[in-house]
């Protein structure tokens, strides 16, 4: 398997090679030439797999320069029953026939992230020892993927991490969960300022070519391949426990921000999952909805994006977006070269009487946006219907998801946090806070571990190169 750019500027490249990189030399997202097509007997014999031997099948398609018996290690240490709660990793609950929930949220830092995250660092790792090369990753969080970062990385040979957040705008839970963190290797820094402050940080740091060559500077943004390649796996996972016989087809609704799981999911029915529809919710940031009910992509700027009661889908810019219209346009590299330049340009794109259009109409996607309302009422709902706490999250999934609803076709929600990580809305929903894990009951009390700074980026090289 090789490796472009949908700007296609890249020469092709092995699945090793863009493992560490974030954007293509051009600018572009880096994706496979082509998909791997799963046989119908091979889909047969799959659904008796555990979901680590399932995880091996999927993943060695896309990382076949990696030697089997070292990927097959990496797996088996990666998704244990230690790390993810069971030996199964996610969990399938079936609300009422034909209504699922497939729990993503297992892993140490309770959100979906860590399923893609923890083999990242396990890849990360093996990959710098085999080159004996360091690492040094800088991000961004406004929550969940800093933490998910954060514990993937921790104890990782040949890898350090700086991760800026902004000062006092993360929950308490999300806050405790990374400054608690004692590692030496990682590096949490509180910026003065917002999350934007934070992103533009990293942006005029990584636009430093010398300083980011010279102090090995990554980062495990969600454009990363090697987390779309991971997420692929739960897709096949879920559809066989909601169905008897691959003759039977599934709907997934997938609360979205950057269009990361729900584009997992794509890869899977392009694979030959047999997924109906795939159903993407958004909460009151819904230009990904907008899109896809009137073929107008307009992202927001940052202070046109709201503060919402589903935080960690507060995205008006989704990433891996590109990647879907690249694919939908036939690979057509000039055509996603003029469609961003539009963007620049005027701030959008209209396919609305495009071929385009027409293709991405009949394609197996469809949306909604959910509310601090609606969301709501839906954890209310699903609690005392079913007697099940949501996340906030979820609930936006769920909402948007019981609107596609069909008779025999099983609909499977992704549950993409736990409820814990947000008690002020369960409380808001149900008149009282979600039960809190015990491993995670004296978290706020643990001494905590970070730098405070000022929005500047020199400071902030300055602080890496006294650290490395
Ligand atoms: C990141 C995140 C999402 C959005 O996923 P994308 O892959 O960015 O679309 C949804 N829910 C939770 C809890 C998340 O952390």
């Amino acid at each position: 398997m090789r490796y472009i750019s949908t700007r296609g500027g890249m020469a092709r490249k092995s699945f090793s090679k863009i493992l560490l990189a974030g954007l293509a030399s051009d600018g572009g997202l880096v994706i496979p030439e082509t998909y791997p097509v799963i046989s119908s007997s091979e889909l047969r014999a799959w659904r008796n797999f555990t979901y680590q031997e399932l995880a091996f099948e999927i993943f060695s398609r896309f990382s076949d320069d990696i030697p089997p018996d070292d990927l097959r290690d990496i797996i088996q240490r990666t998704y244990t029953a230690e790390i993810f709660q069971s030996k199964d990793i996610v969990t399938f609950k079936t609300l009422e026939p034909g209504l699922h929930i497939l729990g993503l949220s297992n892993g140490p830092t309770l959100a979906f992230k860590d399923i893609a995250m923890q083999l990242l660092g396990n890849l990360f790792e093996y990959v710098l020892a085999k080159t004996g090369k360091e690492l040094n990753i800088l991000g961004a969080t406004s929550g969940d993927t800093g933490s998910s970062a954060e514990y993937a990385m921790r104890n990782k040979h040949g890898i350090r991490i700086f991760m800026l957040s902004p000062q006092g705008k993360m929950s308490r839970f999300q806050t405790a969960q990374m400054f608690s963190l004692q590692d030496p290797n990682i590096f949490n820094i509180a910026i003065c300022g917002v999350f934007d402050s934070c992103q533009d940080i990293v942006k005029s740091v990584s636009n430093d070519l010398i300083f980011k060559k010279k102090y090995s500077i990554g980062t495990v943004n969600s454009i990363n391949w090697a987390r779309i390649a991971a997420q692929i796996v739960y897709y096949f996972k879920g559809y066989f426990s909601a169905t008897c016989s691959n003759t039977e087809q599934v709907m997934f609704s997938v609360p979205s921000g950057n269009f990361g799981n729900i584009y997992a999911g794509y890869v899977a029915s392009m694979m030959g999952l047999p997924i109906k529809r795939l159903v993407l919710a958004t909460n009151e940031n819904d230009v990904l909805h907008e899109f896809f009910l009137t073929g107008l992509y307009r992202p927001r700027a940052a202070k046109e994006t709201l503060h919402t009661s589903s935080p960690s889908m507060d995205i008006s810019r989704a990433s891996n977006f590109e990647r879907f219209i690249f694919d939908m346009s036939g690979k057509d590299a000039n055509k996603i070269i003029d469609l961003w330049q539009a963007i620049d340009n005027n701030g959008t794109f209209n396919l609305i009487g495009t071929p385009l259009w027409e293709k991405i109409k009949n394609s197996n996607f469809v949306s909604g946006s959910s509310n601090h309302e609606a969301r709501i009422a839906t954890i209310r709902n699903i609690y005392e219907q079913y007697g099940m706490l949501i996340d906030t999250h979820t609930a936006d999934g769920l909402k948007v998801g019981l609107e596609y609803r069909e008779t025999n076709v099983p609909m499977i929600c992704m549950e993409t946090a736990l409820p814990i990580k947000f008690p002020e809305s369960i409380l808001e929903a149900t008149g009282h806070r979600p039960p809190c894990p015990a491993a995670y009951k004296n978290l706020e009390n643990l001494p905590q571990r970070y730098t405070v700074m000022n929005t500047d980026t020199n400071g902030i090289k300055t602080f890496i190169i006294e650290h490395v």
